[in-house]
C-alpha cells in the first residue's frame, strides 16, 4: 500500500489535546494491523526544545536515537508502542537552519531564496521523509500550534500544496473547541466555524472534525457543524473530557474515526481494530479501588506537564499493579528539615524528580535523608539519583562538602563530575548524553530482579556522572553500583540493597514505559510501594 498521510490540526484555542488525538488515532490503526508513525511539526525557531525550560512547553522528551523532542512524542509512543525518532519532530527553527545551510552551501543555485517554495519544499521534505523510508502505511502529522496563528501559516502552505498533489493519499483531521456558555446555558458553535473558514481560507478542507467539549454536544449540532464546515454528516466526532487520556481510543472509535479516516483515504475497512490488550488495560483502571500514594519531589511541580511521561509511566505501572495513584507533588524548594516527616510520612513511595541547576537542590537532599532513614521506597531519576550519591557521601560518607560540580565546581568532594567528553563543549543545544544506551546490572541485585534481565537499554539526557575515584567506598558503606555501562564503565544506577527499595538511575526509564509495554523498574518501584503501604496498615492493626 502506498504511504497515506492525515495531516491533524488544530483551532480556536491551543492545549486541546491534538496529541492525544493523534496518539488515539493512531492506536486504533495500528490495532488494525497497519505500520504507523505520527511526527509533530512545531512552529517556533528553536532548532529542538532541549534548551527550553519546562515552563515553556513542559518536559523534554528524548528518543532512543537521542534527539531532544517534543513530549507530545511521549504520548505516540505510549499509545502506539512504536519508537519514533528525530525524524517525527520538525521545527520551524530546524527548516530554517536546513534551508540556510543549503543557501550557503550554493544548492539554491543563484536564486532568491524565499519562503515559497524554498521553506515550504523544505517543511515538505520533511514531511515525506518517513514515508519514503517504506516503513510505514500511515504517516500521521500533527501541525503544532493553532489555524490562524502567523508563524504556523509556511507548515499549512505545505500542507495545502501535499493535498492538492496527492489528495487521494492525503486527508485533514481539524480539532476545534465547543464551549459551554453557563450563563446561557448553551453549547456555541460559532468558533468551530470561524475556525474552520480560517483553515478554508489557506485552502485546506478539513475531512474531519474532532470538537473538543465538555458538554455532550446534541447531534442536531454536529449536523449543523457539518453543513456549515463542508464536512460529511458524519465525518463530525465529538471529544469530551475523559477520566482518563487512554479511555480517548475507545471513545474516538466508538464513534468510528478511524473508519471515517480510512474512508477518507480510500482505504477499504477490512476488520475492526483489536483492541483486547488495550481494554486490559483499561479494565485495570477501572478495577483498581486500592491506592499507592507516591511523592514527587522536584522543584517544577506547578506545572503538571513538567514530568509528563514520569507521571505516565506512574500511572502504567500503579494500574498494572491494579492500584490507583495518588501522585502528591511535592515542592523542593520548600522542603525543610522542619516539614519533611509533614510532606512525606504518608507516603508509599518518592520520586526525586530529574532536573538542572541549583535551585531546588537542597530540598532533595532533606527528602532523600529521611526517605533513607526512614527506609520507605525511594527512586531517584537522573538528576534525583545524582542527589542519592551526593546524601550519601555527606551522611554516610562523612564528606560534609561532596557535592556535584554543577552545582559546585569547586567542592573537594566532586562524588558527581563532569563526563571527560562534555568538558570541552560549549555550545548548549543538542549536546548532553543523549538517546539509549546499554547498561549492564549486576546479577542479583535488585534492579536486575525488578527488569527480569541483566543488559537493558534505556534513554538519557545528562552531562553529569558519577565519580569513579569514589567507587570503592560507596560500596564498602553500602550504596552498591549495580549497573553500568559496558563500553564507558559509566555508572548507571545505584542502589541500597540493605534497604526496601532505594534504586537510582543515571538514565531516564520513564521515556521507554507504554501501555502496552509498561517499564519494569517503574513497575517493581510500585510494587514495593504496595508492599510498603500494606506492612504499615498491617502494624497501625497491631
Ligand atoms: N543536571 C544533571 C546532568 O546534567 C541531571 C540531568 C537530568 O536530570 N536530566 O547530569
Amino acid at each position: 500500500m502506498k504511504p497515506k498521510y492525515i495531516f491533524v490540526t488544530g483551532g480556536v484555542v491551543s492545549s486541546l489535546g491534538k496529541g492525544i488525538i493523534s496518539s488515539s488515532l493512531a492506536c486504533l490503526l495500528k490495532a488494525r494491523g497497519y505500520r504507523v508513525t505520527i511526527q509533530k511539526f512545531d512552529p517556533y525557531i528553536n532548532i529542538d526544545p532541549g534548551t527550553l525550560n519546562p515552563y515553556e512547553h513542559g518536559e523534554c522528551y528524548v528518543t532512543v536515537d537521542g534527539h531532544e523532542a517534543d513530549l507530545d512524542l511521549g504520548h505516540y509512543e505510549r499509545f502506539t508502542n512504536v519508537h519514533t525518532t528525530k525524524a517525527n519532530n520538525v521545527t520551524t527553527g530546524r527548516i530554517y537552519q536546513n534551508v540556510i545551510n543549503k543557501e550557503r552551501r550554493g544548492d539554491y543555485l543563484g536564486k532568491t531564496v524565499q519562503i515559497i517554495p524554498h521553506v515550504t519544499d523544505e517543511i515538505k521534505r520533511n514531511v515525506m521523509l518517513l514515508g519514503k523510508t517504506g516503513d510505514f502505511d500511515f504517516i500521521i502529522t500533527e501541525i503544532g500550534g493553532v489555524v490562524g496563528d502567523i508563524e504556523s501559516l509556511p507548515f499549512l502552505e505545505a500542507v495545502r500544496q501535499i493535498r492538492w498533489e496527492m489528495s487521494e493519499d492525503s486527508c485533514c483531521v481539524h480539532l476545534t473547541y465547543v464551549p459551554y456558555l453557563h450563563a446561557a446555558k448553551e453549547l456555541k458553535t460559532k468558533p468551530t466555524q470561524h475556525s474552520v473558514k480560517q483553515l478554508q481560507e489557506v485552502g485546506i478542507q478539513p475531512d474531519v472534525l474532532v470538537l473538543r467539549t465538555e458538554k455532550d454536544i446534541p447531534s442536531d449540532m454536529c449536523a449543523k457543524i457539518a453543513r456549515f464546515c463542508n464536512v460529511a454528516p458524519d465525518a463530525v466526532v465529538q471529544s469530551a473530557d475523559a477520566p482518563t487520556i487512554y479511555q480517548v481510543p475507545m471513545n474516538m472509535h466508538a464513534q468510528h474515526l478511524d473508519e471515517i479516516v480510512l474512508r477518507a483515504l480510500g482505504v477499504e475497512s477490512v476488520r475492526e481494530p483489536d483492541m483486547a490488550p488495550w481494554k486490559k488495560f483499561l479494565r485495570h483502571i477501572a478495577d483498581a479501588n486500592e491506592t499507592v500514594k507516591i511523592g514527587l519531589v522536584g522543584k517544577y511541580v506547578e506545572l503538571q506537564d513538567a514530568y509528563k511521561s514520569i507521571n505516565e509511566a506512574l500511572f502504567q505501572a500503579a494500574t498494572y499493579n491494579d492500584r490507583k495513584l495518588d501522585l502528591v507533588y511535592i515542592h523542593s524548594e520548600r522542603l525543610t528539615e522542619n516539614n519533611v516527616q509533614e510532606k512525606l510520612s504518608e507516603m508509599d513511595g518518592v520520586i526525586i524528580a530529574p532536573g538542572f541547576g541549583q535551585r531546588g537542590i537542597e530540598g532533595k537532599f532533606v527528602a532523600l535523608k529521611w526517605c533513607r532513614e526512614h527506609d520507605i521506597p525511594t527512586f531517584g531519576i537522573c538528576l534525583g539519583m545524582q542527589c542519592m550519591v551526593i546524601e550519601f557521601a555527606r551522611n554516610v560518607l562523612g564528606l560534609a562538602d561532596a557535592n556535584s560540580t554543577e552545582m559546585d565546581p569547586s567542592t573537594p568532594h566532586n562524588v558527581i563530575d563532569l563526563m571527560e567528553d562534555q568538558k570541552l563543549i560549549t555550545s548548549m543545544g543538542g549536546t548532553m548524553r543523549l538517546g539509549a544506551y546499554d547498561c549492564v546490572l549486576r546479577k542479583g541485585s535488585r534492579a536486575a530482579e525488578a527488569y527480569g534481565a541483566e543488559k537493558v537499554s534505556e534513554r538519557h539526557r545528562h552531562r553529569f556522572e558519577f565519580n569513579h575515584n569514589y567507587r570503592d567506598i560507596y560500596e564498602q558503606a553500602g550504596m552498591k553500583c549495580v549497573g553500568e555501562n559496558p563500553e564507558t564503565k559509566l555508572v548507571e544506577v545505584v542502589e541500597i540493597p540493605e534497604k526496601r527499595w532505594y534504586i537510582g538511575t543515571q538514565y531516564h526509564p520513564e521515556y521507554s514505559s507504554t501501555v502496552l509495554s509498561p517499564n519494569p523498574i517503574f513497575l517493581d518501584f510500585i510494587k514495593a510501594a504496595v508492599r510498603y503501604h500494606n506492612e504499615k496498615s498491617e502494624n497501625s492493626d497491631k
